[in-house]
């Protein structure tokens, strides 16, 4: 079998210049250009491109997006009253803190502190809540462009059998939720699991976040599955992902490519979701 490649370099660029520029220009009829603001404190070399490509997708889209950098030496308190100033600014509508911040600032201290409406990464616990409890909210990135590219595919989850394996709050958890939703049956996985090849074995889906380089190889994974390959990482300078590329693609129908695939799905939902808060904050 020669898998599908599911091109979340594609969904998104579709989603970007169509649905949400036109989502945009509506809102700027209004008077209204979303606009994000990116917090980065330090310099990560990470962080940068991912900004960066934040950056470049917010042009796609149309909307406003501004880093505010800050040096490694910034107390907690400076970061906050930031935070505070971006929570009372009526022309902002969305913001992150990108991670990780220096060992002396409280990750959980600052993500609270943002004002839910404005939480274009999903990530404070008003947000999770109502995620969890399947109220209309920011949901969060990564997740939201997992379930964005799994509709691309036309694959209907009511009734299938989708296996997560990691459990982070960012990804597995969230991810689980919204497939739950979808009515499909989901088993999750994580270190402990006893036995990972027999949970795999039924899979219809299988969404990958353990941050373990080509940690599933194609022997592992049920014939015609679809996998969702979240991780990501630099070997020797060539990206990989948590799935064995080489040997998954002969195995399964649909797989996401390293890179290429959940990346710039992410970056897309979090321009989605800043246009989002700026539909409901401005009604
Ligand atoms: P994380 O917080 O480190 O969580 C990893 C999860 O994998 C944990 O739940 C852990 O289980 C589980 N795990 C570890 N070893 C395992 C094993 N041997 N068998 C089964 N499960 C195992 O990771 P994350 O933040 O979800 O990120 C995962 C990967 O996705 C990373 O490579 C990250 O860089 C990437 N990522 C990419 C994007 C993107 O936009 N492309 C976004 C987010 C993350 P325990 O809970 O038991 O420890």
């Amino acid at each position: 079998m020669v898998a599908k490649i599911i091109s979340g370099r594609e969904v998104a660029e579709n989603i970007l210049t169509t649905d949400l520029k036109n989502k945009v220009i509506k809102l700027q009829s209004k008077n209204i250009t979303p606009k994000l603001i990116v917090i980065l404190v330090g310099d990560v070399k990470a962080s940068a491109s991912y900004v960066a490509q934040k950056e470049k997708f917010a042009v796609k889209a149309g909307i406003e997006s501004e880093v505010r950098r800050f040096d490694n030496s910034i107390s907690e308190e400076e970061i906050l009253d930031e935070i505070s100033k971006i929570n009372n600014d009526k022309d902002i509508h969305g913001v992150i803190v990108q991670l990780p911040l220096p060992d002396h600032i409280s990750v959980t201290k600052v993500l609270n502190h943002i004002d839910p409406s404005k939480d274009v990464d999903g990530f404070t616990p008003t947000n999770v809540g109502k995620l969890f409890l399947g109220e209309e909210t920011l949901v969060s990135c990564t997740p939201k462009g997992i379930m964005q590219m799994l509709a691309s595919t036309g694959i209907d989850l009511n009734g299938k059998n989708v296996t997560v394996i990691g459990r982070s709050n960012i990804v597995g958890k969230p991810v689980s939720i919204l497939c739950q939703q979808q009515n499909a049956t989901v088993t999750m996985c994580h270190s402990r699991t006893k036995d990972l090849n027999h949970k795999l074995s039924d899979a219809d889906v299988v969404i990958v976040a353990v941050g373990i380089a080509n940690f599933i190889k194609g022997d592992q994974l049920p014939d015609g599955c679809t996998v969702i390959d979240v991780g990501i990482h630099n070997i020797n300078g060539k990206l990989c992902g948590d799935v064995d590329f080489d040997s998954a693609s002969k195995k399964v129908s649909a797989i996401t490519p390293v890179p290429g695939g959940v990346g710039p799905m992410t970056v897309c939902a979090l321009i989605e979701n800043t246009i989002l808060a700026a539909e409901r904050i401005s009604s």
